[in-house]
């Protein structure tokens, strides 16, 4: 396992502009523009992740995704996709991709997403910092607190169920049926509206500690995710 991060994108403007910013970051890259040429290269060439694209001429990111999974299960896969609608499909295939981002995407966004996911697949930060103490989102589960730093949220047994949800698959984007299920374990038949406001609520709450960090995102006609980063 290499240190670079391989960019399978056929947009040279787009690749560029990544790999810009993930060399500010510290991290190398490898540039592939062609679908036929990912397989072949990650034979020779062991990437610490794969940046793919789902449109490319020659092989798609769909096909590429579940080949190297297969192939490489170890390498961890960040799919990019044009259209937010496509994430939700896409997390219906359960492809085993560790992330989605959608374009437009901004350059800062893709790199903290980087970040995130090789710190859960290899526990390695990068050139990040520690995160200082006191900065954190803790949860204890038994007492059903979650806590802002030293500051208890003060959330109610749903909105904590929410949190920790998400919180326990930081980045990854859950519908809001997801949720629900998660949210009444009685299976109580609520509205996607329900959901909505308890996050709202979960949100303000998280925005009266931290006004300045968006934490549980939105993400458009798709659902919410936890996302510690920036
Ligand atoms: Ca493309």
């Amino acid at each position: 396992m290499n240190d670079t991060i391989l960019i399978v994108e056929d947009e040279p403007k787009i690749a560029r502009l990544v790999a810009d910013y993930l060399s500010k970051s510290g991290y190398a890259s490898d540039h592939i523009d062609h679908g036929n040429a990912v397989m072949e290269w990650l034979e020779e060439n062991q990437p610490m992740l794969v940046l793919l694209d789902l449109m490319l001429p020659g092989t798609d990111g769909l096909t590429l995704c579940r080949q190297i999974r297969e192939r490489f299960p170890a390498i961890p896969v960040i799919m990019l996709t044009a259209r937010v609608e496509e994430v939700d499909r896409l997390l219906g295939l359960e492809l085993g991709a560790d992330d989605y981002i959608c374009k437009p995407f901004s350059p800062r966004e893709v790199v903290a997403r980087v970040k995130a996911v090789l710190r859960r697949s290899h526990g390695i930060t990068g050139t990040d910092e520690a995160t200082p103490e006191g900065d954190h989102l803790t949860l204890d589960e038994d007492g059903w607190r979650a806590m802002a730093g030293s500051e208890d949220l003060n959330l109610t047994a749903v909105e904590f169920q929410l949190l920790k949800v998400m919180m326990h698959s930081p980045g990854r984007i859950f519908s809001r049926d997801q949720l629900m299920d998660h949210m009444y374990r009685d299976h109580r038949i609520v509205s996607e509206r329900t959901v909505d406001s308890h996050v709202k609520k979960l949100r303000r709450k998280i925005a009266d500690v931290w006004p300045e960090r968006d934490i549980i995102r939105s993400v458009y006609g798709v659902g919410y995710k936890y996302q510690p980063e920036e």
